[in-house]
């Protein structure tokens, strides 16, 4: 058989290294077997997909050395790899289905829905939707639309009956369709959902193995009834272990630094990140834990992935890194990367011009500008508390920070401003006393530095994400409960604002 594999990742946020993960094992797969790695990027969700995010995947991969097959850049036999480019493809199975009456046009309303999910809340109901649509007469369906009532189409789940999965790592998982709700697969603005348009080019594009994170494990059920729909194969299907927090939960940008460009900016090396991720996944023979990919790609076997949640620790990223460093690179040419990392010409012409009128002397300038060259600022109450602010307080504003560049799209120079302003205003915080102190504190580990806003863009959005959220953890950090108040406080005020 020949082997094609593919990551799907949706342009929707920062380059999450759980696309790294994914990548790299589909990599090994596919090298090891000697088939292709495809990327598809599946950018149907047209209000939260961004172009440059999509850019920034391929970058996060490049980053990371590793090399696709096909994909949107460069083409490949079974394009475009581009899902709102194959929108027409998706309608014109979509509309089979309904030929077919396999799927059905459903009408119900935001407000039908919410009722319906109260009402499956209340009777401790596995699916929301009643399937309230499923047996409209054509006529009936006609009128409706004649009427200009919208619709989306849904996947006619079994009543009864089960499902049963046969996963290469996870074994045999059984699904009663009682559990299914009617799957979505086009949506009210004529785009598809995942489901669908996943199915529908895993098949076209000839997929072998869909090798994918354990989230999309309650999702595959609909897919196996879609490929039968269509009367197709359903691939392989291995579901890898979710890479996991300290704290056991799912890896999330809520708590952990998650986007691949912030291991790149903090100094990591990419050989060492993609040792560190295989082990998240993988032992391999005699536990050895330093080895190449190309040598995991030789003596790779699916049977040594593990089945259950991997915890990615950062301690263990920093020692393989050191073993890097120390058998990787020969001291006379550690200088040259710590160069090309981040003391390059084009750095410091960015650097200099924060620097030039801040210094009375060379010796001056690293007491300046530290903070752009390391990873573990040592905060103190002193710092994160200026004039009297409660740490409650503080931990509030850093969130909020946090949500605002989440929000906005120019999260840089003004955005950092606009949010100071905004934070401070939401919860009362005195702006030039209190806030900028504390965001100056966050950032650089002292009140005093280079123009904040000009630092903050120098330091690239992931460090000072991972500093904002490093600076909560050491004032102790926000429970769920205090979290969800907060949140409720946050989207308050930015509605009495609007
Ligand atoms: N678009 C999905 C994602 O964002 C793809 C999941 C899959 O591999 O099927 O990860």
């Amino acid at each position: 058989m020949d082997v094609r594999v593919r990551i799907a990742p949706s342009p929707t946020g920062d380059p999450h290294v759980g696309t790294a993960y994914m990548a790299l094992f589909n990599l090994i797969f596919a090298r090891h077997y000697n088939g292709q790695f495809i990327i598809r990027i599946e950018d149907t969700d047209q209000t939260r997909s961004r172009p440059e995010y999509e850019e920034n995947i391929y970058e996060a991969l490049k980053w990371c050395k590793i090399q696709w097959d096909e994909g949107p850049d460069i083409g490949g036999p079974y394009g475009p790899y581009k899902q709102s480019e194959r929108t027409d493809i998706y309608r014109k199975y979509c509309q089979q289905l309904l030929d077919e009456g396999k799927a059905y046009k459903c009408f119900a309303t935001a407000e039908e829905l919410a009722e319906m999910r109260e009402v499956a809340a209340k009777t401790g109901k596995r699916q929301g939707y009643d399937r309230r649509y499923r047996n409209l007469s054509e006529k009936e369906v006609e009128e409706r639309i004649a009427a200009g009532q919208t619709y989306v189409v849904r996947l006619k789940v079994p009543l009864t009956g089960e499902c049963v999965i046969e996963d290469a790592i996870r074994g045999r998982s059984v699904f009663p369709w009682a559990d299914v709700d009617d799957q979505v697969l086009m949506k009210s603005d004529n785009f598809p959902t995942y489901h669908l348009a996943n199915v529908v080019d895993d098949h076209l594009m000839k997929i072998s193995h869909v090798i994918r994170g354990d989230e999309w494990m309650s999702s595959t059920p609909k897919h196996v009834l879609l490929y039968d729909c269509f009367g197709w194969t359903p691939p392989t299907f291995l579901h890898m272990p979710l890479l996991l927090g300290k704290d056991g939960r799912k890896l999330s940008k809520r708590r952990n630094p998650t986007s691949i460009f912030y291991y790149r900016d903090a100094g990591y090396l990419s050989e060492a990140f993609l040792n560190f991720l295989t082990l998240m996944g993988y032992s391999m023979p005699g536990d050895t834990e330093i080895y190449s990919v190309e040598q995991i790609c030789k003596e790779f076997d699916p049977k040594r992935i593990g089945a259950s949640g991997a915890v990615f620790d950062v301690l263990k990223l920093d020692w393989i890194n050191q073993q890097y460093l120390i058998n990787n690179i020969p001291q006379d040419q550690l200088w040259k990367r710590i160069q090309e990392w981040s003391f390059n010409d084009a750095f410091m012409q960015k650097l200099m011009p924060l620097v030039h009128t801040r210094i009375k002397t060379f010796g001056e300038f690293m007491e300046l500008c530290d903070f752009l060259f390391i990873n573990h600022i040592k905060y103190s109450n002193e710092l994160l508390c200026p004039k009297d602010l409660s740490s409650e307080l503080a931990m509030n504003a850093l969130q909020g920070m946090i949500w605002h560049m989440d929000e906005v799209e120019n999260w840089g120079r003004d955005g950092f401003e606009s949010g100071g302003k905004r934070v401070a205003a939401v919860f009362g915080i005195h702006f030039k006393k209190q806030m900028i102190p504390l965001l100056f504190g966050s950032m650089m580990g002292k009140h005093h530095g280079p123009p904040l806003y000009d630092s903050v863009t120098l330091l690239g959005k992931d460090r000072v994400r991972v500093r904002l959220l490093n600076s909560i953890e050491f004032l102790g950090g926000l429970s769920n409960k205090a979290m969800d108040a907060l949140k409720k406080t946050w989207k308050q005020a930015s509605v009495d604002v609007s």
